[in-house]
């Protein structure tokens, strides 16, 4: 069996390992230390917001946001439909109602006229929402300028979950920067990781403070034990934070790399749009600056001799090559079925002709070499129909 080569695996630096080495040096294990202070400083820096506070998940960064916001049962919690299932399960954690809002063809993330539309109508109904949780996709910016201002002209508040977006950002403004909050993660397929872990961003010193004491069971200032509210035990560990400083000296080396991957993607398939195939790519809008975490193309059957994505992504898997299809919406998912949704049949489509490519920042030539060879047998099969 050939070696695997993944959709996008962990790349270590040079420096990780130093700090890791360090917190054992100091006996440092434990979920607040050196580190975290200076991983929080740095995810200040990298997305220029005041403060941050270092957690065990995206997941529990979005769980805590929520919480901050006063989501509970029954609340509504408007959120981008197509994206990963973590944008959308701590809405249910707080047994409040997720309502899913469609894409825009271009970004692939939350269409504002259909926010609009949403809220216009929850505005009759007297049922705004407590939140809007957009998502940058694959690193690529949502069109937060116009999410921002529509959500404030009904006071809505934004949770940004920049996730896979570390690194993007609209016009030098970086992703995380937009919303209320920022949440990031560092699961291992990430931009850049922590093995797992997330960051909760904001320049609202008292909510982060409050996600703090959330965070580490929500513990009175008393000598004993004294909890006058439900805690959660989402830290992040001093370890563990000693690998995220040493990624985040290397992100924009990452993102780089990302970005070429995604640029060799183009030019490969180029040659083929040239002689009648028509691939399609994540578009960004002038001044949007995608880190390029995956590179995701669209196949759409009609438009290709009948050749589809699910082709293609057959044929890596015999290569041993993984590929996937782009997130399946949240308005299509089992647990999600009778949660209410603004629909345009953008993310539909996405799902049914998307494909992530792999996209890590360590792909080496010869891998490259490999994807191209196998892609090649495909559209030869597809070339003379
Ligand atoms: C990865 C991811 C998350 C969750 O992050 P974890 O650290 O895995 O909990 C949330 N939203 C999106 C869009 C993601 O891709």
């Amino acid at each position: 069996m050939k070696s695997k080569i993944w959709l996008s695996s962990p790349h270590m630096g040079h420096n990780e390992l130093n700090y890791v080495n360090g917190a054992f040096e100091t006996n440092w294990i434990a979920p607040l230390g050196p580190h975290v202070n200076a991983f929080e400083q740095g995810l200040q820096e990298q997305t220029t917001t005041k403060h941050a506070a270092a957690l065990s998940s995206g997941t529990s960064a979005l769980h805590l946001a929520l919480i901050l916001l006063g989501v509970t049962q029954e609340d509504d919690v408007y959120c981008q439909s197509i994206t990963f299932s973590a944008s959308a399960n701590p809405i249910a954690y707080q047994g409040a109602n997720p309502v899913f809002i469609d894409s825009e063809p271009d970004t692939w993330n939350m269409d504002p006229q259909l926010l609009k539309t949403a809220l216009t109508e929850a505005k009759q109904n007297g049922r705004l929402p407590k939140a809007i949780i957009p998502v940058h996709l694959y690193g690529m910016p949502a069109r937060m300028s116009e999410i921002t201002s529509i959500a404030n002209e009904f006071n809505i508040p934004v949770i940004e979950d920049a996730a896979e977006a570390l690194g993007s950002n609209i016009h030098g403004k970086p992703c995380g920067s937009f919303g209320d909050f920022g949440v990031l993660s560092f699961n291992g397929n990430k931009i850049i990781t922590t093995s797992g872990g997330g960051a909760l961003v904001s320049n609202d010193a008292e909510m982060i403070e409050k996600a703090r004491f959330l965070a580490t069971q929500a513990r009175d200032a008393t000598p004993h034990y004294e909890h006058s509210q439900i805690g959660y035990n989402y830290r992040m560990s001093n370890v563990l934070a000693g690998i995220g400083r040493g990624q985040l000296e290397v992100l924009n080396d990452r993102v780089e790399a990302r970005r070429r991957n995604f640029e060799r993607y183009k030019k490969y398939f180029s040659k083929y749009n040239d002689v009648g195939f028509n691939i399609r790519f994540q578009e960004a809008p002038s001044g949007y600056h995608s880190n390029r975490w995956l590179s995701c193309i669209l196949v759409d059957s009609s438009f290709n001799n009948g050749l589809s994505r699910e082709e293609i992504r057959l044929e890596f898997e015999l290569e041993n090559i993984e590929a996937r299809p782009l997130w399946k919406p949240m308005h299509q998912q089992p647990v999600f079925l009778n949660a209410k949704r603004y629909l345009n049949g953008v993310s539909d489509k996405l799902f049914a002709d998307g494909l992530c490519l792999p996209s890590g920042s360590n792909l080496t030539k010869e891998e490259f070499q490999r994807i191209f060879e196998c892609l090649d047998r495909v559209f030869v099969k597809y070339q003379n129909r």
